[in-house]
């Protein structure tokens, strides 16, 4: 049978780049996937193409800076398939860049609201129902910029930390319910997330000594690893897939 077959996995931010190779790999493993993003047209077209291909997937539309829409979003979750099994909490924006002393407190403010209680909120509704299941298993994405700083960039790098220890908490508390709780640190990885000229790419790709951006599928690889039973040691951990950035 198939790896996920059987479980319900909720992924935030699913319409686009990582969260949907996400989705996309979770539902052709067999898991009925809950196809959650605040572009709630982006969540349908992706929910409808992993039916098309023969999987099973809802959409829901979700503001993950809002706690009662993901309350909503984990409820229909749960109401559409029963139970929940396994989230991916990947929601994110990329936010302005400036140095911090002339960082607009507004442009903080969405950071860390998408960023970082985007994912507690989650968290926080997506736990009670991963003990009701019996146990199960969350990724949360952080990034390399989860364990380094980035000019230009204090509000992403801040709450990208703060996930960490976020995901270490949970780990240590839920562990004896059978949840675990494990952070993946992407590099720089080309998806819409990423703007910028060419020139800016560029700087970018030689951050990483492969020489090149990840791509939304080599992120989606190690996610699904740690969702999988496959990692049922690996717990409360920062998982790099960022082409050898951390190692210089
Ligand atoms: P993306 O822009 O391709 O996708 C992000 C998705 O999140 C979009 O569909 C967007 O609609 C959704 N979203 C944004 N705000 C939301 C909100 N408030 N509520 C619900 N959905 C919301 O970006 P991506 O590159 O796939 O990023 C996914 C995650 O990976 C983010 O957390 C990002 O910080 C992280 N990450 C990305 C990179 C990279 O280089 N692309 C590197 C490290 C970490």
């Amino acid at each position: 049978p198939a790896e996920f077959a059987g479980r319900t996995a909720l992924v935030t931010g699913a319409a686009s780049g990582i969260g949907l190779e996400v989705a996309r790999r979770l539902a052709a493993a067999g898991a009925s996937v809950v196809v959650a993003d605040f572009n709630e047209a982006g969540a349908r077209d992706v929910a409808r193409e992993l039916t098309e291909s023969g999987g099973r997937a809802a959409a829901v539309k979700v503001d993950v800076t809002d706690p009662e829409s993901v309350r909503e979003a984990v409820e229909s979750a749960v109401r559409t398939y029963g139970a929940l099994h396994l989230a991916v909490n990947n929601a994110g924006i990329a936010g302005a860049s400036a140095p911090t002393g002339e960082y607009a407190v507004e442009d903080w403010r969405r950071v860390i609201d998408t960023n970082l209680n985007g994912v507690f909120y989650s968290l926080r509704y997506e736990l009670p129902h991963l003990i009701a299941a019996g146990g199960g298993a969350v990724v949360n994405m952080s990034s390399i910029l989860g364990a380094n700083g980035f000019a230009g960039s204090p509000a992403y790098s801040a709450a990208k930390h703060a996930v960490v220890g976020l995901t270490k908490t949970a780990a240590v508390e839920y562990a004896s319910r059978g949840v675990r709780v494990n952070a993946v640190a992407p590099g720089f990885i080309d998806t819409p997330l990423l703007k910028g000229d060419a020139a800016q790419r560029e700087q970018l790709v030689a951050l990483h000594p492969q020489g090149r951006l990840g791509t939304a599928e080599e992120v989606a690889e190690l996610t699904l690893f740690l969702l999988s039973d496959r990692a049922s040691f690996v717990n409360g951990s920062y998982h790099l897939v960022d082409g050898g950035y951390a190692a210089r």
